[in-house]
């Protein structure tokens, strides 16, 4: 997630969207079926923040078809992060797990206060954490260990968390303990 500025004002939904549909027309011209399997060729998942400035595929080197990717605010490990890995892991062939937060995530400047606040404008509490965070490496480290003690995983022997410099484009290993 990141902490860019607002679409300006009088910026229509639709009109991206439509954007999107023009250039999926143009994607689907030159599209051929690969005939893959839905099972992940390098049998790795990859759990990541939706960061717009975080190109997985680039980064990371994958192709289509190589590698389960799943998103949310944060990339952090919640009940849903562990029902797609169980899913990826037992019904999809995956073995790794990478995980990857990033420099200047929009979840460090937020607070559990947020749904506080979200409480008081909607007059209903989110069942949800923000999951919100100081500290990217403790964070990292969190969400491995989330993985790794998750009793519905049938492989956390490889998994793995980074941080994501969305400067250098670098990623920096984070070690347990
Ligand atoms: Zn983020």
């Amino acid at each position: 997630m990141s902490t860019s500025t607002p679409q300006p004002d009088g910026f229509v939904t639709g009109s991206v969207t439509d954007r999107l549909l023009s250039a999926n027309r143009s994607y689907a011209r030159e599209f051929s079926d690969p005939g893959m399997d839905a099972r992940p060729v390098l049998r790795v998942a990859v759990v990541a923040c939706m960061d717009a400035r975080l190109d997985l595929h680039a980064a990371l080197g994958l192709q289509l078809g190589d590698a389960h990717t799943i998103r949310n605010a944060g990339g952090v490990v919640t009940d849903d992060t562990i029902r797609s890995l169980t899913i990826s892991q037992r019904a999809l062939g995956t073995r790794s797990v990478v995980l990857i937060h990033h420099t200047g995530c929009g979840l460090e400047a937020l607070t559990e206060d947020f749904r506080t606040e979200l409480e008081d404008e909607v007059g209903q509490r989110p069942t949800w954490a923000v999951e919100s965070f100081r500290d990217v490496d403790q964070d990292v480290r969190q969400s491995m260990a989330r993985v790794r003690t998750s009793p519905f995983l049938a492989h956390t022997d490889d998994v793995r968390g980074f941080v994501f410099d969305v400067h250098t484009g670098l990623l920096r290993e984070i070690t347990t303990g």
